[in-house]
């Protein structure tokens, strides 16, 4: 549970000018900056605004950076370091929200950067204006104290990550590559903070993503002559639509361990609670196949071991209930472990479907990233922090079953890890994209804290 006992560093960094962070974050919020996957769509005046917002109130971070604009609605700022023969930090967030949704059920309007006594609302208050602006301000503080830094330090917002991300933050690394930056360490949105509930442990556990799951949109569309629905024939296109989705989704993919879970179970071993799965857990090798079975069948961990599939969305052309349709489109949604490639996924889809009369079309594949190291001084910097600023005694490596911009990045660093350390309630990070998203003052000022130690010991 958190509390005000969470904290660990209370009497540190004192002079941090906390009403300034607290308007910059709502004002970020009043930014209405939501991403559509058709970007004609977006409204980049609102991108402006926040670029106009960083340009004008944070004078250390314009003083000893440039920045870039890249299509119209990412910045990303090179403060150049003293010796450049050190490796530089990429810290990254993202400007865009999703849409509000339900916006009667909410406290406040979704873009109102509402401020409470304990509380800051609104839309991207935790995904993830939340973190910019914590990054901005603790950058903005070290810069102010200690003057240049020692590394290079790159701040890259993207404004599409919400829409897979390849205007924003794929061009802004495309840049960094052209000109052969040299990068020890990438930080981005990420990272769990969950009671021991989540795999039945008596203690709660942080976790600090070090890779993510793949991504592979199925289309498949499906076509018939149409007509009254008196007569319709043997199927219809959405007849074949069906049971072109039962045959995938009732041949689900195996369950499977990858190492990183592994090194999750070997942390949270002496903590389970669970007999039959502390007994499994005390020969992870012989019982792989039991443990990755046991673990598929709990709802919240079956996603960690294995590829999912998720039938997101249907259309027919039919405008009646005694119309047959012509025209028939689902779109079914699968995040791809490390044991399946999209080429043999691909391959497995076409072949089950061989038999259907319907069209597939594969969109937006992504093959899993590629993991992080957990034995880099990077990574063991980012767990001693942690030690040091929150009372949490177990933090485990794991995989982002959803995505980030950060995958793009592992072709820069061997160390790209997803940690937010603003760190909030299950219940509260429920509200990221749902209802009244709003993040506590308390866990954003020491998010900043973070930020600014972690600044500190990496780059000065
Ligand atoms: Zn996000």
């Amino acid at each position: 549970m958190i509390n005000k006992d969470f904290y660990k560093i209370k009497d540190k960094y004192n002079d941090l000018d906390k009403s300034k962070a607290i308007n910059d974050l709502s004002n970020f919020i009043k930014c209405k900056t939501i991403s559509y996957i058709d970007q004609t769509k977006m409204d980049f005046s609102e991108f402006t605004k926040i670029h106009s917002y960083i340009i004008d109130n944070y004078p250390y971070i314009n003083k000893y950076g440039k920045y870039n604009i890249i299509n119209k609605g990412s910045i990303y700022y090179e403060i150049e370091g003293k010796d450049l023969n050190k490796p530089a930090i990429i810290l990254m967030g993202h400007l865009d929200v999703v849409p509000p949704i339900e916006e009667d059920k909410w406290d406040y309007e979704p873009f109102s950067g509402e401020i409470t006594e304990k509380y800051i609302y609104g839309r991207g208050s935790l995904d993830m204006k939340n973190i910019d602006c914590t990054i901005l301000n603790s950058i903005e503080y070290s810069l102010s104290h200690f003057g240049k830094p020692d590394k290079t330090i790159y701040i890259c917002f993207g404004h599409d990550e919400e829409t897979l991300g390849k205007k924003g933050q794929w061009e802004i690394k495309n840049k960094l590559r052209e000109k052969n930056v040299n990068i020890g360490m990438v930080i981005d949105e990420g990272g769990t903070y969950s009671k021991g509930t989540k795999y039945n442990i008596s203690k709660d556990i942080l976790e600090i993503q070090v890779g993510e799951k793949g991504y592979l949109d199925i289309k498949i569309e499906g076509t018939s002559e149409g007509g009254h629905s008196s007569n319709p024939g043997k199927s219809t296109a959405l007849t074949n639509v069906c049971n072109a989705i039962t045959k995938i989704t009732s041949n689900p993919f195996e369950s499977n361990l990858d190492d990183t879970l592994i090194k999750t179970i070997n942390n949270i071993k002496p903590y389970i609670i669970d007999e039959e799965f502390k007994q499994l857990c005390d020969d992870v090798e012989s019982n792989h196949d039991k443990i990755a079975s046991y673990l598929d069948k709990k709802l919240n961990l079956g996603p960690y071991v294995k590829t999912t599939i998720a039938p997101t969305m249907i259309s027919s052309d039919s405008k009646g209930a005694n119309v047959l349709p012509k025209e028939v489109s689902a779109i079914i949604n699968l995040r791809l472990s490390s044991f399946n490639k999209a080429k043999d996924v691909k391959e497995k889809i076409k072949d089950l479907l061989k038999d259907i009369d319907v069209k597939v079309t594969f969109l937006n594949e992504i093959d899993a990233s590629q993991i992080s190291s957990i034995d880099s001084n990077e990574y063991k910097l980012l767990t001693s922090l942690i030690k040091e600023h929150f009372n949490i005694d177990c933090i485990v490596p794991s995989i982002s079953i959803g995505g980030t911009d950060c995958c793009f990045y592992t072709e820069l660093t061997p160390n790209c890890y997803r940690f937010s350390p603003i760190i909030n309630d299950e219940e509260l990070a429920k509200t990221i994209h749902g209802v009244n998203e709003h993040v506590t003052i308390d866990s954003y000022i020491n998010g900043i804290k973070f930020y600014i130690d972690l600044i500190n010991k990496y780059c000065f």
